[in-house]
């Protein structure tokens, strides 16, 4: 596998072929996925969008080994991880992957610094002190460590799930509705963040967003509808994407 990789010269961090997911058997049967097939390159930015119930986030789980297409594959580099059996997946997922849900997901009786280590006290290897205090560092919160996640807004609270995503340091960092549950104001917050990474950094993002605005921020937008990946924009524009989402009815 390693020689793939040479033989290529980039390595491309995360990639589906051919992605099939149903959910359930026979007549009763859901085809959230219908054959995708994406490439997400080393330090680019990509927004997913798609009517709800479109598949978007079974791609996203699928890309990021947290759930097995029925059919395709998923590549990370020049390992074809949806082949891997689970004890060998975790371990790679948690180093390789970060992701961040719409909902935050923090313990609330943790302060800050335990929540970004504790994935990895979770995996039994938790994070050195100076790796947390980066971390945070990055996201603009410096000496937030001891705070409770209550005491901080919604867009500090995003950017503490990013920290811990990115605590490991992952090649790909996903995120589902990242700005879903925060205003505007604070979702830019988070969507500056996100661009900053991928900028300042060569971070490979993919994000899953219903909003035009966060979408441009963007290098590209996937389209998804039923399952099939219907259109892919560059340099998305709000206007141009809003355009776009209305042509497909979504
Ligand atoms: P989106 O994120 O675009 O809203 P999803 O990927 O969550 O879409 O879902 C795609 C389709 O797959 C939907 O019809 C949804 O109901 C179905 N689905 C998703 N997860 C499951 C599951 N665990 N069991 C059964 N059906 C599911
Ligand atoms: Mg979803």
């Amino acid at each position: 596998m390693a020689e793939t990789e040479s033989r290529s010269g980039t390595e491309v961090p995360a990639r589906a072929v051919g992605l099939h997911r149903a959910y359930g058997r026979g007549g009763g049967a859901v085809q959230a996925l219908r054959g995708v097939s994406v490439e997400l390159a080393a330090g680019t930015f990509t927004a997913v969008m798609g009517p709800s119930g479109s598949g978007k986030t079974t791609l996203l789980h699928c890309l990021a080994g947290m759930d097995r297409p029925t059919r395709g594959a998923v590549w990370w580099g020049g390992t074809e991880v949806s082949r891997l059996p689970e004890r060998r997946l975790a371990p790679l997922r948690r180093s390789r992957v970060g992701f961040v849900f719409q909902a935050f997901n923090l313990m609330p009786a943790m302060t800050v610094a335990q929540n970004v280590e504790l994935p990895g006290r979770l995996a039994g290897a938790p994070p050195e002190r100076a790796l947390v205090r980066e971390a945070l560092a990055r996201v603009g919160l410096a000496g937030r460590e001891r705070h409770r996640p209550g005491q901080l807004s919604g867009g500090q609270q995003q950017r503490v799930a990013i920290a811990r995503a990115l605590v490991s340091r992952p090649r790909v960092l996903f995120a589902d509705e990242p700005t879903g549950a925060l205003d505007r104001a604070t979702g830019h917050e988070v969507l500056s963040l996100l661009r900053a990474g991928v900028d300042r950094e060569g971070q490979t993002c993919v994000m899953v967003t219903h909003d035009p605005v966060a979408a441009a921020y963007a290098d590209r937008v996937l389209l998804l509808a039923d399952g099939l990946l219907v259109d892919e924009l560059a340099r998305p524009t709000p206007a141009g994407v809003a355009d776009r989402l209305a042509r497909l009815g979504g």
